[in-house]
């Protein structure tokens, strides 16, 4: 039997997936307002913020949904490997905002370096050293992203993790 892979992921904060939005304090499924704010584009296509809020414990959480479109994306300018998120990003940083940040930094965007860095990443691009590049989230706290010069691996994590 053949399927298709599914074109939309959920992703829970803590970056899970999930088939449906639920209440991460009680589990509810049921009693839940949804509202879905509009889709960006990010590395694999484009995503929503879903926010969800319990009638329960009236507790809010956002999920992101992902709508996968691997023909619409940008190429990334390098490969960025295996993407590898730390406990202080997931804690800190809203997932859509980490997702937003990745796609600018897969096509040589470098967020909020002086020139002098940003030059150094170009640069980096060529001669196949390490990248690091800073970003801001939605509330103006600072995360990297790094990418080892072998290109294995891209970490996003907070300064204070480094
Ligand atoms: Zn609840």
């Amino acid at each position: 039997m053949i399927t298709s892979p599914s074109k939309h992921i959920l992703l829970t904060p803590e970056m899970t997936p999930a088939d449906k939005p639920f209440c991460l304090e009680c589990n509810e499924i049921a009693d839940l307002k949804v509202e879905r704010l509009q889709p960006v584009p990010v590395l694999l296509g484009k995503a929503s913020e879903i926010i969800v809020t319990c009638n329960k414990c009236s507790k809010s959480n956002t999920f992101v949904e992902v709508q996968l479109d691997f023909e619409g994306i940008p190429v990334p300018k390098f490969p960025l490997g295996n993407i590898v998120t730390t406990r202080g990003v997931i804690a800190e940083i809203p997932l859509l905002d980490t997702m937003k940040a990745l796609l600018q930094y897969s096509q040589g965007d470098w967020g909020i370096l002086c020139d002098e860095d940003k030059a150094a990443n170009d640069a980096a691009l060529r001669d196949g050293d390490r990248i690091l590049a800073a970003y801001l989230d939605r509330n103006s706290t600072k995360f990297w992203i790094i990418t080892e010069w072998d290109r294995s691996v891209t970490t996003l994590l907070l300064p204070e993790e480094y």
